[in-house]
């Protein structure tokens, strides 16, 4: 068959963590929603399947996924940290993608392969294939304003990031605290460091960058982007802001008659507070003792059986609601009786807040959640901090003080005003002509030119 009579195909590799795996179907969603004729193929590491995952996959006929042999990790892979392990991952599957990259393209025109940057192993294997090969970076403007100009920090600061207590200045944000960054950053002789190192200047090199974000949303970090402040050497690829692309309740949810919803139900407008941490979210018992357990109205991630010994939750059965494994969090925050929502700050929760309107109070937990508190706290201002100790303990008064300020002060009516003008923002990005609207096109457009 020649190529011209072939259909055209887009191949999306995810990493396994389940808030990239639900932004990347969205996005293969999206592009069927532009050009229903395109085909759309997934890559499914080990590691990506859970009950959500599988149904999410269950449930979105309309994309093809391609599981990728299971990979056999060597036994030094224990020492690994959890970000060197979602590096080694694909880097392990290279030969695999070779292949299904090759087999699909017998069948028909590949025309752009989009990988998470924790698959940038996979670059080499798809540029070698002469494969169009873009970045999806499943979280913010502000953050990859942050991970271009890793190469520029890495050669204008000399010591270890863990070492220096100072504010950083990077292109298109405020200034960050060097404590906030990932760890991951922390060591320039780490692993982690240099695999990060090294997938920034390749993000850099690549055909284009999408990012799940809108122009609006922030604007600052948008413009550094394309004046091209962040990659001050070299030209920076064309970036195209495509969000919020968020779970949809037409595949993703299992919220049928989720416990919670009923319950929800019965609770007065705005009145609840929600809390969830996160796929990956835990805290310390002795956190969990002294504040959450102090406040909770609706709780996740939770070893119940803890807070059962503890009483907690005969104490809290009349006005709360602890979920046991897994929340439709889509469908808890557009419900109209949640007023305001605890986060970790990863950037799926952000934006599913800021489209349900739910203003935030901001508890980072991990990878580049302390800079997105940083973004959504300063910048945006849809969320309100919380002040931790040193060690990021946070006590139960200024847990309390704090969800009192968001739920009925003037402050919070600030930031719930400004989380609903993001939402109608939001709304209006991706509507026909709206700013992620326009970036879609024009990316098809430039992919299907030639
Ligand atoms: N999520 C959910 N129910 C839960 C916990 C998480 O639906 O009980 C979803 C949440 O809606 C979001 C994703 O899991 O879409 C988590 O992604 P995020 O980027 O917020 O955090 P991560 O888990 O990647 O740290």
């Amino acid at each position: 068959m020649s190529s011209s009579a072939m259909a055209d195909t887009i191949v999306l590799y995810p990493s396994h963590g389940i808030g990239h795996m639900i932004s990347t179907v969205e996005l293969g969603k999206l592009f069927l929603k532009h050009r229903p004729s395109f085909s759309i193929t997934i890559f499914i590491t080990t590691g990506a399947t859970s009950p959500y995952v599988n149904h999410l996959i269950a449930t979105t006929s309309s994309i093809t996924f391609h599981h990728l042999p299971a990979v056999e990790l060597p036994p030094t892979s224990t020492s690994l940290s959890p970000e060197e392990l979602f590096f080694e991952i694909p880097r392990l599957n290279n030969p695999y993608v070779h292949q299904a990259l090759q087999d699909i393209s017998r069948k028909s025109n590949i025309v752009a392969f989009f990988i998470d940057f924790f698959c940038n192993a996979s670059y080499q294997v798809s540029s070698k294939l002469g494969i169009p090969t873009y970045y999806f970076f499943t979280t913010g403007a502000s953050t990859l304003c942050h991970f271009l100009h890793i190469p520029t920090l890495h050669e204008t600061i000399p010591k270890n990031i863990k070492d220096l207590h100072d504010y950083i200045q990077i292109p298109g944000i405020p200034p960050v605290y060097s404590q906030d960054m990932p760890k991951g950053m922390f060591d320039r002789e780490s692993k982690a460091y240099k695999l990060i190192l090294e997938t920034a200047i390749q993000t850099g090199k690549s055909s284009g960058i999408l990012v799940n974000s809108f122009a609006a949303l922030e604007s600052r970090a948008v413009k550094a982007l394309s004046d091209g402040l962040c990659i001050p050497k070299e030209q920076t690829p064309p970036i195209y802001c495509v969000g919020p692309l968020i779970a949809s309740n037409d595949g993703g949810s299992q919220s049928d008659e989720h416990e919670c919803l009923s319950w929800l139900n019965l609770q007065p407008s705005k009145s609840v507070v929600f809390l969830c941490f996160g796929s990956l979210g835990l805290f310390t018992a002795e956190q969990y003792y002294v504040s959450i357990m102090k406040l909770c109205l609706v709780e996740e991630l939770v070893n119940v059986s803890f807070l059962a010994l503890t009483g907690f939750l005969k104490r809290t059965k009349d006005k709360g609601l602890v979920v046991k494994s897994w929340a439709p969090q889509v469908d808890v925050l557009s419900h109209d009786s949640v007023g305001g929502f605890v986060t970790h700050c990863g950037w799926n929760s952000v934006l599913e807040a800021i489209c349900a309107g739910v203003p935030m109070l901001a508890w980072p937990l991990y990878a580049e959640q302390r800079m997105n508190r940083l973004f959504i706290v300063e910048e945006i201002k849809v969320a309100l901090g919380l002040t931790e100790s040193a060690n990021g303990f946070v006590t139960a008064a200024e847990f309390e003080k704090r969800i009192r300020e968001l739920m009925d002060s003037k402050i919070g009516k600030a930031v719930r005003d400004q989380v609903m003008a993001m939402r109608n923002s939001a709304k209006a990005a991706i509507q026909d002509g709206g700013s992620s609207h326009l970036a879609m096109e024009k990316l098809i457009e430039s992919l299907t030119k030639g």
